[in-house]
């Protein structure tokens, strides 16, 4: 089953709107085991757009068009498929009571454009799913089919999820689950993973049942995605839980946590698991890492609060002093960030100063219990790179400590 996936809309080639839909339904095909070889991105217009589905059809069984199903005049989607199609636009008296019927809700008044919506190719199915008032098609075109959902976002999730997926393996007969799992990992570089996994790779090349893959992802460490194919989710699961153990066997505590999981979310909760508290001072980092710890679930329990003091001179007097050395003064604001605030464990960021080639130099430090580690980091690239590689290096290393 090769399925390739068409974007309609001019505001998608002049740069306005980026096209994630197209990302996002790229992703779904591939994780329910569906080819995808082409996506094209075409604007509103009905030659062009005809085009693009007549070569669609040259080659794949299956397309999916997003976008310009909407009411307006240069939402001409339904049209060119009718045309492709060789049939006739039929008004659909359900999809227009409901259009009416959701105008009338509102207490709004509905401009006759509206009804436009409720035109289908003669011999469609519309999709049952209408969070929203344009109605997703269904077009069988001989055995091939054209899929039609409108790019709002939600909306077309809604209808891939709950009618296309299905439909499409329905149609291929395809019954294998495909699923991925994401080692989350910090500390080390592309090149070294690579290097430690890549007898693990050859394995796998030689016939094992997942594939792995590196994704660099700045401030959120490197992912390793293993994905893997099975009868059913029973057996997925058991491939994937399998590979993990190996993974972790090499990788060791290079892994701090599993797809969704951050640096933030994960050390919150080994200190929630501990009932200690968390209290930050940060300098450089002007409340950077304060506002990621403050967007984790519970967080408030843990995460007590911070001591953000961009200038020198506050800092120096939360501190009571001011120290010459800025692992010294590092350390003193960790302390300052744990005694102020009330908490079990202090962190702080301290002051950046230019570092070598470009590069900035920063002092982090963390406190708990008796212990404590205050070092230097430096750091190339720019303030908002330190800024997000200080905070999570930090929080790395917290979470070392505490496991
Ligand atoms: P509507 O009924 O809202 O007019 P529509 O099917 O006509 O829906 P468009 O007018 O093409 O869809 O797009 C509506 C909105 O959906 C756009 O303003 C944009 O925000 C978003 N959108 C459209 N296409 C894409 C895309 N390919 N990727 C991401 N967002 C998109
Ligand atoms: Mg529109």
């Amino acid at each position: 089953m090769r399925c390739e996936v068409i974007a309609v809309g001019t505001e998608l080639l002049l740069g306005q709107i980026v096209d994630t839909n197209s990302s996002w339904i790229g992703e779904q095909l591939a994780l329910a085991g569906i080819d995808t070889h082409y996506q094209t991105k075409v604007g509103d217009n009905t030659d062009r757009i005809a085009a693009s589905i007549e070569l669609a059809l040259s080659r794949s069984d299956a397309i999916i068009m997003c976008g310009g199903l909407g009411p307006t005049q240069d939402d001409i989607t339904r049209d060119v498929i009718a045309a492709v199609m060789g049939v006739e636009l039929v008004r659909d008296d359900m999809i227009a009571e409901r259009i009416r019927a959701m105008f009338e809700t509102r207490g709004r008044k509905m401009p006759q454009n509206n009804l436009r919506q409720a035109d289908v190719p003669e011999g469609v199915s519309t999709i049952a799913q209408m969070p929203g008032t344009a109605p997703g098609l269904v077009c069988p075109v001989g055995d091939q089919v054209i899929y039609a959902v409108p790019g709002v976002p939600s909306e077309m999730r809604t209808m891939m999820k709950g009618t296309i997926i299905p439909d499409l393996q329905a149609r291929s007969g395809e019954t294998a689950v495909i699923g991925s799992r994401v080692l989350r990992t910090w500390g080390h570089s592309e090149s070294g993973l690579a290097e430690m996994l890549g007898p693990r790779i050859a394995e796998l090349d030689e016939g094992g049942h997942a594939t792995l893959a590196f994704l660099a992802s700045g401030a959120e460490g490197l992912k390793v995605r293993v994905t893997a194919k099975a009868e059913d989710d029973a057996a997925l699961l058991a491939i994937l839980d399998a590979e993990e153990i190996l993974l972790r066997d090499v990788l060791g505590d290079l892994v701090f946590g599993l797809d969704d999981d951050t640096m933030e979310s994960v050390t919150l909760q080994l200190l929630a698991d501990k009932d200690m508290t968390l209290g930050v001072f940060e300098q450089a980092t002007g409340g950077y890492l304060s506002s990621r710890l403050a967007g984790q679930a519970a967080s408030d329990t843990v995460f007590l609060g911070s001591l953000i003091a961009g200038n020198p001179a506050l800092a120096d007097q939360l501190i009571g002093g001011g120290p010459a050395d800025p692992e010294e003064a590092a350390d003193l604001y960790a302390e300052a960030a744990r005694s102020q605030l009330g908490a079990d464990v202090g962190l702080a960021v301290g002051a950046a100063t230019p570092g070598d080639r470009g590069g900035l130099n920063v002092a982090v430090a963390w406190v708990m219990g008796d212990r404590g580690k205050s070092w230097s980091l430096s750091l190339p690239g720019d303030l908002d790179r330190m800024r997000q590689f200080s905070g999570i290096t930090l929080l790395n290393d917290l979470r070392l400590h505490l496991t």
